[in-house]
């Protein structure tokens, strides 16, 4: 690992400008898990996909009854080394904007200021209808009070999906207090696009970076993936920090193979 330190300080170094691209793998040291092990497979089962979430109240009783519980681990993770180092390295101003694929709000509670959240905010509930937008916690208050006896932690995911049984039918769901429209967390789902005015400041971050820095991500979204082709059509270099394979490991200008939680503070220390 001192040699990845090394290695990765000398990158900074010969490229004072970075945009961070940051996933799932930051978060996994706040104890948020991730959705794909080291080879980049799923370890659980995919996603709800937004057709599904939208076109199927029984999905949509499936996906809040799990989030219901899979919520309190998000909530009251807290931000790791990682976080932390990437806040120093804003404050040095070597951070051009940290772009993250996750959606839990941790940078922001780490002291980071230039985050775009790519995938949108769990804390953030919205109305597919008019757009109306809740705080997560009150929708939770409101779910907890329905459904009593759907508390409790367990089986979490970084979506703040859990697993649940399917005896759901007496299972309420609320619905947009203004319109009475269809609520659903403010994160991009699976078979959902990233929005593309978000997409479009990402892509000016990348014009004004003279690297990019991927944190603990595997790649293998395409909303991710797609900056380091933009960057290597551009001739921007890219590193990345993750323990496992990424889908750009024969692209890449530096590999550390090691966990960012232990790279990162000591790249900043
Ligand atoms: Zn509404």
């Amino acid at each position: 690992m001192v040699d990845g330190v090394a290695a990765l300080a000398r990158f900074v170094d010969r490229h004072p400008r970075l945009l961070v691209l940051t996933g799932a793998g930051c978060s996994t040291p706040s104890g948020i898990p991730d959705y794909r092990d080291a080879d980049g497979s799923w370890k659980h089962r995919k996603p709800m996909s937004f057709a599904e979430f939208s076109g199927s109240p029984a999905a949509r009783r499936r996906y809040w009854a799990g989030s219901l519980r899979g919520w309190p681990a998000v909530r009251d993770a807290g931000p790791n080394p990682a976080h932390r180092a990437l806040t120093v390295l804003e404050r040095q101003g070597r951070v051009v904007r940290v772009v993250t694929q996750n959606v839990d709000g941790l940078h922001q509670r780490a002291g980071s200021r230039r985050v775009i959240d790519l995938h949108g905010r769990l804390d953030v509930v919205e109305c597919l209808s008019c757009g109306a937008r809740l705080r997560r916690e009150d929708v939770q208050a409101l779910l907890c009070d329905w459904n009593p006896g759907f508390e409790g932690k367990g089986g979490a995911r970084p979506d703040g999906d859990a697993s649940v049984g399917t005896a759901l039918d007496g299972f309420r769901v609320p619905d947009c207090p203004e319109c009475g429209g269809v609520l659903k967390p403010a994160v991009v789902f699976f078979g959902e696009g990233v929005p593309r005015p978000r997409v479009d400041e990402c892509m000016a971050g990348l014009c004004a970076a003279d690297a990019l820095l991927v944190v603990g991500s595997s790649l293998m979204v395409y909303s991710g993936y797609r900056f380091v082709l933009a960057a290597r059509e551009r001739g921007t270099p890219v590193a990345v920090v993750n323990l496992g394979r990424t889908r750009a490991d024969a692209q890449l200008t530096l590999k550390v193979a090691a966990d960012c939680a232990r790279v990162l503070p000591a790249l900043v220390a």
